[in-house]
């Protein structure tokens, strides 16, 4: 039998890895959310949408198509926006920046969960987000919560960032984890929090492959 599995948690504590190695070794689709919210902010940037506007917003909404198509060079999913790859823009800090800015925004939410309900309803996918297993998918069999420390976290996003020939400073990561967190976990609509029949997975001193065990073992019981 097909379910879901919801991985929630902080920014940058290893979910999208996780998540990917689960979904390869369960022959499962994966679904990034995240890039789903970066692909609307970077839209939103080059248009000049005004958040404060509904009818800007819910006019951009519409004109949003977002879809994955898996690029076997690099052997990953990538994220294409109205037809245009845009997986490593929305990889850059700017958009990191501005990101939980627009994912306040409840029409983007309300666009934003629909899609994902669709895409997971035939289930067997791994889904990483925020809001997966309280509000996508709060019927999903497996909820997973991920965090680390932030020091940890930081310095994973810098390496990451680092093999995109993108140099940042680590203080710079940490306030953008440190502001995404807050801003995630106190907005009115769906905010980052871990589902009461989540299970917690500390990963600061954990490898990848602890991770994805420790996921299978969930899915397995
Ligand atoms: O997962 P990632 O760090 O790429 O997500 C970027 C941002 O998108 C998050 O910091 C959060 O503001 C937003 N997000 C969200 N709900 C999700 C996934 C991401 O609000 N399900």
């Amino acid at each position: 039998k097909k379910i879901v599995i919801a991985l929630d948690g902080h920014s940058s504590c290893g979910k999208s890895t996780t998540a990917k190695q689960v979904a390869a070794e369960l022959g499962y689709a994966y679904i990034d959310t995240g890039a789903m919210y970066r692909a609307v902010t970077l839209y939103f940037l080059d248009h000049h949408v005004a958040l404060t506007n509904p009818k800007d917003v819910s006019d951009a909404l519409k004109n949003i198509d977002i879809t994955f198509h898996y690029n076997p060079k690099t052997q990953r999913n990538e994220t294409y926006l109205n037809g245009l790859n845009v997986e490593d823009e929305i990889r850059k800090m700017y958009i990191s920046n501005q990101v939980s800015e627009v994912s306040v925004v409840p029409a983007v939410r309300h666009a934003m969960v629909a899609q994902q309900q669709k895409m997971g309803k035939r289930r067997g996918v791994v889904m990483d987000g925020r809001d997966i297993g309280t509000a996508v998918f709060p019927d999903a069999e497996v909820k997973i919560f991920m965090t680390a420390d932030v020091d940890t976290r930081a310095r994973r996003r810098q390496q990451e960032l680092l093999v995109k020939k993108q140099l940042v400073n680590l203080n710079e990561i940490k306030e953008n984890l440190q502001k995404r967190d807050l801003i995630d976990s106190t907005r009115a609509e769906s905010p980052l929090r871990r589902a009461d029949d989540a299970h917690l997975l500390d990963t600061s001193h954990m490898t990848i492959d602890e991770q994805v065990e420790f996921v299978m073992n969930k899915v397995a019981s």
